[in-house]
């Protein structure tokens, strides 16, 4: 009964921000790399691109990586990227410095995003959300990207869905995605033990909320983020506060 009262309140926020008007997305805090990935009318791919470069490294220096390389290129038109070799991309990614830590695997999955961006898509990255799809349909899009796990996949649906506001039929198959952020806030709040792995916590997400178990996933992070510390949460400004099992234990 507790654990629903709990879902009731971070699926409440979640909506808020669901429905919230469409804004700018700040993917990196630079200006011009975020234009291009909010680009999704002119340039679709960017954004595409940034999910597969988005991979043992921080998350803002990996979506910046579009940006840097049209920097280099003087384009980020699909056709220009198109005629670029495998060779090609990994001088891209590598001189003068490396944009990435793992700059040969990386410049592999670039190009191999490129060619099937070209190949199943004409060029354009937008039909993988075009067209009403279901969720499921959107997520297996970006799961047939090398390099991209469901993690990432599920992301990816869950940002276009609330934030670039892209129609789709349902929301079933956007997970939360368990980074450290949501695991620690699931395990405070109660909802999944300490230890739990990411599948656990996914999958307590799905029996809390079947029909959009990623809408949890923003409020969480975000309580994450700026309450809830590894080392020691700062509760009184929470909103979490009067339902949370580890806050009436500090009290
Ligand atoms: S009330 Fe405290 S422990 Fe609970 S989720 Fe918020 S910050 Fe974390």
């Amino acid at each position: 009964m507790h654990e629903k009262t709990i879902r009731d309140r971070l699926v409440e926020y979640g909506e808020v921000l669901f429905r919230a008007p469409k804004h700018q997305i700040e993917f990196t805090k630079v200006a011009d790399a975020d234009a291009l990935l909010n680009d999704l009318d002119g340039h679709p791919h960017a954004f595409v691109l940034a999910c597969v470069m988005d991979r043992q490294i921080k998350a803002e220096k990996a979506w910046i990586i579009p940006h840097r390389i049209s920097v280099k290129l003087g384009t980020f038109s699909i056709e220009d990227l198109c005629r670029l070799s495998r060779a090609d991309v990994n001088n891209l990614m590598s001189q003068p410095e490396p944009l990435h830590r793992f700059v040969d695997s990386m410049s592999g999955l670039f190009y191999s995003a490129v060619q099937r961006i070209s190949g199943q898509y004409e060029g354009d990255a937008a039909r993988i959300w075009k067209g009403n799809p279901t969720s499921a349909e959107v997520v297996y899009r970006f799961l047939e990207f090398d390099g991209i796990g469901p993690k990432i996949g599920t992301m990816a649906a869950n940002i276009l869905a609330r934030d670039f506001k892209i129609p789709l039929s349902d929301h079933f198959s956007i997970d939360i995605s368990a980074d450290t952020h949501v695991r620690r806030v699931f395990a405070r709040l109660g909802l999944c033990s300490p230890d739990a792995s990411v599948e656990q916590v996914v999958y307590k997400a799905r029996a809390l909320h079947p029909t959009f178990p990623g809408i949890m996933d923003l409020p969480s992070w975000e309580i994450g983020r700026n309450w809830c510390n590894a080392r020691s949460p700062e509760c009184d400004g929470c909103y979490m506060k009067d339902l949370c099992p580890t806050a009436s234990r500090r009290n």
